[in-house]
Parts: structure tokens; sequence; C-alpha cells
């Protein structure tokens, strides 16, 4: 019924955290490339398919490792996003700067890597003068009140977003550019994110191919690739059910081949840019239950918080929790799971059906791999935990430690 799978056990973990203490960060290094494998294989029929991991999801080398085995490059947006892809040796091209409301070095040190440039608006162009002439360029479009399937919940409606340009600006930016000598050119758009839905990603794809036939008919401009963003949702509840990455490539094959070769405009290379389906499902935050307190409700008190995971707090997100050695009992309690921030929406779970909890038991909050850690913060003095990888081999390796007092003061002046 309602379960998820866990790549280990009570037994497993108690080991662990013997040697690294609760809470704690882990991710699933064998599942995190065999979906990867399938991811690529998916597309397998896509020229040059490439995805770029949207660093911010995961930011650390390790994890970057792994994927740059597996194909991918990365997509960053601030200059130490663009740092760590260089100290793992991921360069040039295999690097997209997908940033917004950049700082001018950061353009800077991704035109020194060989990046492949992102713009997020047309007045950015300006930015790019004090550098050579980019050998390739892409644009960032917004399609506004133009798009037409219905309003994503994350990221809304695309002419209340920040990000992106207008189809005028769009035009106007591959003539500008193209003025200056540019040859290459990309598209990109991010409409979605945390979708399930195939047709909402799909048409993503569909859009961007419409463009691309009408900025050849208008500009005479062959795009190179298409970059479909991020955005591919993950199922964070039980009953909700994974993306079928084959039948979503294969309905983007079909929108290739009606647009793209009809018109002969392929070779076109697809990207995406994907964080959440990367790793989201591959990693746990493993926290053990330090209080219970009833009062109104009862209260379930975890030595994790929202410092180590945000998006209960920030968005309301359903983040399913596992017992561990409790797999099988009833759910005849309900409970919040909270952490010790003294903010009120510190909540990991509200009214949750849950086994009896008792004080020491391991609670394993699922789907943390993606925008977990990543989001992590100081307020109120909490530290920031471990990550952990559970490798191939089924040994654990630390690659984070957990911060402590000392970090938490390096920088003051006092
Ligand atoms: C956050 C972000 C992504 C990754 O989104 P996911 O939902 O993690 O797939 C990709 N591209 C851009 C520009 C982003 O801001």
């Amino acid at each position: 019924m309602s379960t998820k799978k866990l790549p280990f056990n009570k037994q497993q973990i108690e080991k662990i955290i013997k040697k690294y203490p609760t809470p704690f960060h882990i991710y699933d290094e064998k599942r995190i490339r065999e979906n990867a494998k399938r991811f690529y294989q998916a597309f397998s029929w896509a020229p040059n398919f490439k995805n770029y991991f949207a660093v911010k999801a995961c930011p650390n080398p390790y994890i970057l490792k792994i994927l740059k085995k597996e194909g991918m490059g990365t997509d960053c947006s601030s200059l130490p996003e663009l740092m760590m892809a260089e100290t793992v040796g991921i360069l040039g091209e295999n690097i997209m700067f997908s940033s917004n409301d950049t700082p001018q070095k950061e353009f800077k040190k991704a035109k020194s890597l060989g990046a492949i440039i992102n713009l997020d608006d047309i007045t950015h162009i300006e930015m790019l003068e004090s550098l050579d002439t980019p050998d390739i360029i892409c644009f960032r479009y917004n399609p506004g009140p133009l798009r037409k399937s219905g309003v994503n919940t994350i990221i809304g409606k695309p002419e209340e977003a920040k990000y992106g340009m207008t189809k005028n600006q769009l035009f106007e930016g591959y003539k500008i550019m193209k003025a200056k000598g540019v040859k290459r050119f990309g598209l990109h758009t991010m409409v979605v994110s945390n979708e399930l839905d195939i047709k909402a990603l799909a048409e993503t794809a569909a859009m961007l191919f419409d463009l691309t036939v009408e900025v050849y008919e208008k500009l005479g401009i062959k795009l190179e690739f298409v970059n479909l963003g991020g955005g591919i949702g993950i199922p964070y509840k039980v009953e909700q059910e994974e993306v079928n990455l084959e039948k979503l490539a294969k309905r983007v094959k079909k929108l290739y081949e009606q647009k793209i070769v009809k018109n002969h405009l392929d070779p076109l290379k697809i990207f995406y840019e994907c964080g959440r389906m990367i790793t989201g499902p591959f990693g746990y935050l493993v926290t053990t239950t330090i209080h219970e307190k009833h009062t109104y409700k009862d209260y379930i008190g975890v030595d994790a918080c929202m410092a180590n995971l945000m998006r209960p707090g920030m968005y309301g997100a359903y983040h399913h929790e596992t017992i561990l050695g409790k797999e099988k009992s009833p759910k005849n309690h309900t409970y919040d799971v909270v952490g010790s921030l003294c903010e009120n929406n510190d909540k990991f779970a509200v009214d949750r059906e849950l086994p009896k909890i008792e004080i020491g038991d391991i609670i394993v909050i699922h789907d943390t791999g993606a925008h977990g850690y990543a989001m992590g913060f100081n307020y109120n003095g909490k530290l920031r935990s471990a990550e952990l990888l559970l490798k191939v081999d089924g040994t654990v390796e630390m690659i984070r430690r957990a911060e402590t007092v000392d970090d938490y003061f390096a920088t003051l002046n006092f």
C-alpha cells in the first residue's frame, strides 16, 4: 500500500548513525546512476542529447562527478556554482550558464570557462560587450500569455515570472547577436516546475520547436539546440506516479519529426537542465526523534529542522516519512513532526497518520535529494547537516561534513 522503497533498512542505518550522527542527508548512488542512464536511453534518438544538471538542486562535487560520468553537464547560475563545475572538470560547453539578474563578474567567469551563456534579458547583451564575442549564445524565452496550457503551481503564470524575454525581444536578440558575428544559437525556456503531466512537459518542446521554425523563417538562423529547461517532476506522494520518461521522449520525438525534421531544421540538439528528477527521489533526510509533546495536538520533535529541509515550511510541500522498523505497523496516530526552530512553520509533517512513534525512533524523510540540503540556512543559529553517499558497493562516504559552531561564527569579526 502506501510505501516508498528505501535503499537501506533500520539495522544498516543504525550502523551508519554510530559513525555519523543524525541528522544527515544520504544519497543513493546506484539509483542516481540507473535513473540517469534511463533518461539518456529514453532520449537516445535525439542528436547529442544532454542534461545539464541544475547544480542548485544538489550542489556537491561528488554528486556532480557521478553525473559527469553519466554524461551530464551542469546548469549553473552563480559564481560558486561555476567554480564547482570547474573543480570537477565540467568545462566549456558542458556548462550552461542560465542565470538571471546576473552580476558582470559572473558573465566573465562563465565566458572564461567557455560555458554556453543563456541570456535572461536583452539588456544583458551590453554586459557581454566587454568580453570577446561568444561563439554560441542562448536566449531564455518567456512566452507570457502565449503559453497555451494551464498554470504550473510552483512557477505560476509565465507573465508574472521574472525570467526570460518576450517574443519580440527574443527575435531582436538573435538579430543583434547575428550582426555581431555570432554563428551558433540556442533557445531556452522553463515554464513548469515539478510537473508530472507528460502533456504539459511536451508542450515546452512543441513551443520551442515552433519557435525554431519561426526564427529560421524570419531571420534565416538555424538554431543549434533547444534547452527545454528543468521542471520534470517527481512523485513526492505515494499515490503519484513518476513521469514515464520513455513516453515523454516518444512524444517529444513525434513533435520533433512533425516540426523540425519536416522543415529540414534537423539536426537540432535537445537539452534539458533538470535537477529535481535527477537526484530528488534518491536522497533521504535521516533524523532521530528526541521529544514527544501532547498539547492541543500530538507533536513529534526530531533533531532535524527546517534548516535541513525548507520545502515543507516554505511551500507546504509534502515529504513522505518512514519510521524505520515500523514500516508494517498500523498508522493509527496523527502527528505533527516538527523541528526546533522558533518558527511555527518548522514542520516536516502536519496531521500525518503514522505508526506510534517513540523517542529514539529514526525517521526517514523521503525525496530530499534535490532542493533539500541545498536550501539550508542558519536562521536561529541552526547548523546544516552532513551529506553522505551510499555508494554502489554498499559503503558509505561522508561527502560533506556537518557544520560546526565554529563555521557559524567564522564570518563574524569579534
Ligand atoms: C531551478 C532550475 C532548474 C532545475 O529545476 P528542477 O525543477 O530541479 O528540474 C533548471 N533551470 C533553471 C534555469 C532553474 O532555475
